[in-house]
């Protein structure tokens, strides 16, 4: 007699333990639902963008649509933090400033949207801040702060599990194939998984996966390209280590015509002594996430220590750790949260996602389940598909 493959059965299948992923399972196994998510490796592995201790939670953005998004996102970390009794946001705050950040546009949408703010002037930020040499106004949030990344996934898969959801780790899906019932997960070793409706939440082996999903042309011909950036980034350490003044570093984004960058404090990765600094997209482009080497550029790292030298002279301008990260990027840095046929896909990153994590959980969950839409932004495959109707 041949021998069967093991078949397991689920309700819903989650694709990916990254910040995405794991928000989904935890928000569907909250309201009730049988969930399975299956990871490649592990949850917030060194290889997925949801690695790490630090990024950045702010409310400011060019347009009131993102920062009220931001505002809804909080009550969700609230709820998370409040469950697993531990700190996930660190409130030290955020300045923006930049020719190209306009921080006093910024300034209007938060008064629009509500968010505590304040306008300062080059001089008067300096003075509050003598790490860095602000060259424009600048826009401070106090309610911004650094999320614990990874510590906030293993929060969530930790809630999904306790709410009765399964997690299978080193799981990588190969495929999804259609079947009478629902959709039957083939695994790259040949295992399989059965279940009704599925989520893909695959960060930045979304291109590679998305031919082998079984969805309709129509859907898939209507969802962006995708940019994948092998982004790189170095911890400083401050120059002044008086405790008090090391506590008292914002994470900043300074936009440039010729120069974009972000930082905040590394947190745990950092050794709890320095501050994370970037290029933004300063990283090589890929066709995927599997295409990423971890090697960092050189050229990049020259860069990045010659801003520092003129820009953050609080800090010693020599790097004592360094990283990469992959940004999966859509043309308009929206995210892709669209469903078809019981296929969820979530893309949430373009560089800006983790900060939404909690909120994109339960919007997942409202297009998954069907109990609520999603913004039509977030929709382009259906937007395509209704238009060849
Ligand atoms: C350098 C950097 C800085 C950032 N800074 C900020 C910031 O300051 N503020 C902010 O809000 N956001 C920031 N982001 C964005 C944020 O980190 C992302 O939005 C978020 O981590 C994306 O999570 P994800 O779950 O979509 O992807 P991922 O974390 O990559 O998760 C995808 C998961 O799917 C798994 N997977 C992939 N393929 C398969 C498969 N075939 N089968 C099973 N599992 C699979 C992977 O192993 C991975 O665990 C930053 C990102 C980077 C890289």
């Amino acid at each position: 007699m041949s021998q069967q493959t093991p078949r397991e059965t689920s309700e819903y299948v989650v694709i990916g333990a990254g910040l995405a992923g794991s928000a989904a399972a935890w928000k569907l196994a909250q309201r009730g639902y049988e969930v399975t998510l299956l990871e490649r490796t592990t949850p917030a592995n060194a290889t997925s963008s949801s690695h790490g201790s630090a990024r950045i939670f702010r409310y400011a953005y060019p347009e009131p649509f993102y920062a009220d998004l931001v505002k809804q996102a909080k009550s969700g970390w609230d709820e998370l933090e409040s469950i697993v009794g531990t700190q996930l946001i660190n409130p030290v705050g955020a300045v923006d400033y930049g020719p190209t950040r306009d921080p006093r546009n910024l300034a209007n949408i938060l008064e629009q949207v509500g968010i505590e703010h304040e306008l300062l002037g080059a001089a008067e930020a300096r003075e509050r801040f003598a790490g860095i040499a602000f060259d424009t106004e600048v826009l401070w949030q106090p309610g911004a702060g650094v999320i614990d990344a990874e510590a906030s996934v293993l929060a969530m898969v930790a809630q999904a599990k306790k709410h009765g959801a399964r997690v299978e780790n080193n799981w990588p899906v190969k495929s999804i194939e259609s079947t009478a019932t629902g959709y039957r997960i083939h695994a790259e070793d040949g295992r399989t998984q059965d279940c009704a409706k599925v989520v893909v939440a695959a960060g930045g082996w979304l291109p590679r996966l998305l031919g082998n999903l079984s969805l309709p042309s129509g859907f898939v011909s209507g969802i962006p390209s995708f940019e994948v950036f092998q982004e790189q980034a170095f911890h400083f350490p401050y120059a002044d280590s008086v405790p008090e003044s090391m506590g008292a570093w914002p994470t900043y984004i300074h936009k440039a015509a010729e120069f974009q960058s972000y930082g905040l404090p590394g947190g745990r990765d950092a050794d709890f002594r320095g501050q994370k600094v970037a290029e933004y997209k300063g990283g090589r482009i890929m066709k995927d996430a599997s295409e990423q080497d971890g090697v960092v550029s050189a050229a990049n790292r020259e860069r990045v220590i010659n801003y520092v030298k003129t820009f953050l002279p609080g800090l010693i301008p020599v790097p004592y750790a360094e990283t990469t990260c992959i940004f999966t990027s859509t043309p308009t840095e929206d995210f892709i949260l669209d469903e078809t046929n019981g296929i969820t896909i979530m893309s949430p990153c373009s560089g800006h996602g983790a900060k939404f994590a909690p909120l994109l959980g339960d919007l997942a969950a409202d297009l998954a389940t069907g109990a609520a839409g999603v913004p039509q932004v977030f929709r382009p495959g259906s937007r395509a598909a209704s238009l060849l109707v």
